[in-house]
């Protein structure tokens, strides 16, 4: 058992990123507690964290639960932020002894889960019935320490950039697993939809790295290059083409194999699964503000023998194989680093489908 000596001294009081209400503006606190790293907990300082669609919408009030209604149970003041890197600093009293001082570790989506229920025990513990996350439950990444549960670390490589790696805990593993949910096979079609963004950028290099042939659907010139420069055969601007479904059928050769929508525009998922050809997959991450409906006839989906699949991030395990393959340099993130009180601007940009990539926002002062 290994804990951190009583001379070490650590601030009381921090600066996080806060909004008081869902809906309320952002507000940088600086004399936020600095939280006491309790029973098999480490205190992790955060040097890194991306800013995801789903802090946007979370702390707009217009994440969607389950049922396609807002999510309304959320902690305030919510501290956002679930994509963070952090070095262990301080350890609560009874962590085993490979948990260490200096060790990377990453601040996911998922905080906390029971270990005992089905979903926990299937390997699909994101699913957890008892899971607590950073998104509604337990401040998240956009504060400068953070406490986490020790026996759920996301014990990060040694030898991994922490600039880039905050991106890949959630958008990185949510493409890494609908790329697995496609089911690829070597020269299949995949269309990624959104393939500029956060989430698209990298599901189109986990399909590469899958074999598939990728088509990219975003909008504008900028994009288009940088989508052609990761290795995708083809590209549509869907601002210049007057038929889309059309577009897709003549340059997949009678449709799509698999089509991700990583779009944060409830639109793209209506017409998605027009795009396949027979015994296609729709995989569908990220989710859109608001209720939004796959438009689909059933007759399509059962004469066609269409899969329509999702997911919720991925497992721990999963998240590691997604950052292995970012670690070996087999997909790059696409980041612009900005500094922490950047925040407000970056979600208007976000609002407005601005980012190519993603943005990191550097937390720890030098
Ligand atoms: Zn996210
Ligand atoms: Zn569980």
């Amino acid at each position: 058992m290994a804990e951190s000596g009583p001379s070490e001294k650590f601030p009381e009081t921090q600066t996080v990123a806060l909004v008081r209400e869902l809906g309320g503006e952002v507000e940088f606190n600086t004399d936020y507690p600095v939280p006491k790293p309790g029973r098999n907990e480490v205190l992790a300082k955060i040097l890194y964290t991306g800013v995801c669609q789903s802090d946007l919408h979370t702390k707009s009030g217009t994440a969607a639960g389950p049922d396609g209604n807002p999510i309304t149970k959320i902690k305030l003041p919510h501290v956002g932020g679930h994509e963070g890197v952090g070095r262990i600093i301080q350890l609560g009293p009874g962590c085993s002894d490979d948990v260490k001082i200096g060790g990377l570790v990453g601040i996911r989506f998922a905080s906390r889960i029971c270990r005992r229920c089905e979903h926990c025990l299937a390997g699909k513990e994101q699913y957890c019935k008892k899971s607590t996350n950073h998104l509604h439950h337990e401040d998240g990444s956009f504060q400068e320490y953070i406490a986490l549960d020790a026996d759920y670390l996301t014990i990060l490589p040694d030898d991994i950039d922490p600039v880039v790696i905050g991106p890949v805990l959630c958008a990185g593993l949510t493409a890494y697993k609908a790329i697995l949910n496609c089911q690829l096979k070597l020269g299949d079609w995949l269309v990624v939809v959104g393939a500029g963004g956060g989430l698209g950028h990298l599901a189109v290099q986990y399909g590469r790295a899958q074999g598939a042939l990728v088509l990219g659907i975003d909008k504008g010139l900028g994009k288009r290059d940088y989508i052609m420069s990761l290795g995708a055969s083809d590209f549509i601007d869907f601002t210049a083409s007057s038929d889309l479904i059309g577009d897709v059928m003549r340059i997949t050769d009678g449709g799509a194999h698999a089509v991700v929508v990583t779009s944060g525009n409830a639109k793209a998922f209506a017409q998605a699964a027009d795009m396949l050809r027979i015994n296609g997959t729709l995989s569908c991450v990220g989710i859109p503000p608001g209720k939004a409906f796959i438009e689909t006839p059933v007759s399509s989906i059962v004469i066609k023998g269409l899969r329509i699949t999702g997911n919720l991030v991925g497992s721990l395990k999963e998240c590691l194989e997604a950052v292995e393959l970012v670690r070996r340099g087999v997909v790059k993130p696409k980041i612009e680093v900005r500094p922490f009180r950047d925040l407000p601007v970056v979600y208007e940009e976000l609002e407005k489908g601005r980012i190519t990539g993603r943005v990191v926002l550097k937390i720890a002062k030098d």
